[in-house]
């Protein structure tokens, strides 16, 4: 401000901060001794905008990637599911691209619907290994809720509210980073509702709370207890718009195969013939799962509105799984070579010892989930002793593999 210059006239007829006349802007806003114009309002506000994100939130880095990319990104994690992955990249693309282009302040534009996702496959297939490494790609913040937790407002049991409030820590209360987050809400299938429900009573953990989550799903605004729960009812509320939120569903749907295997027989009447191999049909029986059926299961027909992209995975096979232990960036035997390489070891592991940790988490029926723990008991005694020896050196067989593992079953029969 040039003060002494201008003569208070000629000040109130400009912007103090860049200098454009009155004439030349839309808006001159006067204040006690100087005045701004509606550009350096909107200068300033970015600026304001962008140091707060900068100095404040942990999420800064958001970069969104090509659908392509998204999925070479999936691929370095998670093994298989190629139809799962290539969705969820589109759909993530989609659902960012939207925020972003609202971001840049577009109005009276084309209104882009959020693209809300839910999984359909077997525990242990990748749902959530999914959902999580999208988010760490994305670095947005990330939570998962187990939708079996929740029950309606009032009732015993989390509200769905709760969910948020999960969203909220994570990110350090830094609502604009929340805004923008990924939430997984698991076992969806288990809030299914209950066929013989009789309607007096009401249905609080399974139909009243697919109710209570439309609200979350669709997005609106969510007043939110910082400090979650009913403890605190003097807590201030929060207030957050989950319009661009990403909720991301996962389930087994045990029996949806029986239910779409109905919907396809009433569909393929009259082309029988055309359809020989009935066995690759019905072993793939889950690549046709449709919103109908997840209405049909006993999901409320608003809530699979609310999930309109629909993604399958499939059961993992041997071979699945034994590329899970090797191929993924973090998968587990990179994982024990470098816990050991950090002691100066080198790990070798032989390759029918990795056949037989696949045999016996099929045997255990305990899927990908089984494998971190078969590894657990065969690597902890070498992971206990070795540290304290002069070795450069350590080989798996299959015999020591066997010895160790059958000595935990043991002793886990005894403690039975
Ligand atoms: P769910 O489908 O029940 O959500 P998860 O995603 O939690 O299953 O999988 C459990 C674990 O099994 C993961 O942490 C991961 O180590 C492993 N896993 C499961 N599926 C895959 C997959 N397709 N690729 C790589 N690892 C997988």
């Amino acid at each position: 401000m040039n003060k002494g210059k201008d003569s208070f006239k000629d000040i109130n007829k400009k912007c103090s901060f860049c200098g454009r006349e009155k004439q030349d802007v839309t808006l001159l806003i006067t204040g006690i001794n100087a005045n701004i114009c509606d550009f350096c309002v909107d200068q300033a506000q970015s600026i304001i905008k962008e140091e707060g994100k900068s100095s404040k939130s942990k999420f800064s880095k958001f970069k969104l990637r090509k659908p392509k990319d998204i999925k070479a990104y999936l691929d370095e994690y998670v093994i298989g599911q190629e139809a799962a992955k290539k969705i969820l990249s589109v759909a993530v693309y989609n659902h960012y691209k939207r925020i972003m282009h609202f971001d840049k302040g577009a109005k009276n534009d084309i209104e882009i619907e959020k693209s809300n996702v839910i999984f359909v496959g077997e525990t242990g297939t990748g749902k959530t290994l999914m959902a999580k490494t999208i988010a760490k790609m994305l670095d947005v913040p990330f939570c998962i809720a187990d939708a079996t937790v929740l029950t309606e407002a009032g009732y015993v049991g989390e509200d769905v509210e709760s969910v948020l409030v999960r969203l909220l820590q994570v990110a350090d209360y830094d609502i604009a980073a929340v805004e923008r987050g990924i939430v997984f809400i698991d076992e969806i299938d288990k809030i299914a509702r209950k066929k013989d429900n009789p309607s007096i009573t009401r249905d609080v953990s399974g139909e009243g709370v697919q109710q209570a989550l439309l609200k979350l799903l669709e997005g609106s605004v969510i007043n939110v207890p910082p400090k979650g729960g009913r403890k605190h009812p003097e807590q201030k509320m929060l207030q957050i718009n989950t319009e661009n939120i990403l909720f991301i569903c996962g389930g087994a749907f045990d029996g949806i195969d029986k239910i779409i295997a109905t919907r396809m027989k009433a569909n393929v009447i009259g082309y029988q013939n055309q359809n020989n191999d009935k066995n690759m049909l019905l072993d793939n029986i889950i690549n046709y799962v449709g919103p109908q059926d997840l209405k049909k299961f006993g999901l409320i027909p608003e809530l699979v509105g609310r999930l309109p992209i629909v993604a399958y995975l499939n059961a993992l096979d041997k071979d699945a799984l034994l590329r899970i232990l090797t191929e993924p960036k973090n998968a587990l035997v990179k994982q024990y070579a470098k816990l050991f390489e950090m002691d100066g070891i080198t790990l070798n592991i032989e390759e029918n010892v990795l056949e037989y940790i696949v045999d016996k988490a099929i045997e255990f029926k305990l899927g990908a989930r089984g494998l971190r723990s078969i590894c657990e008991a065969i690597m902890t005694d070498a992971m206990y002793d070795l540290p304290s020896k002069d070795v450069k050196e350590v080989t798996i067989t299959r015999e020591f593999a066997v010895e160790k593992l059958s000595n935990v079953i043991k002793a886990n029969l005894k403690v039975a």
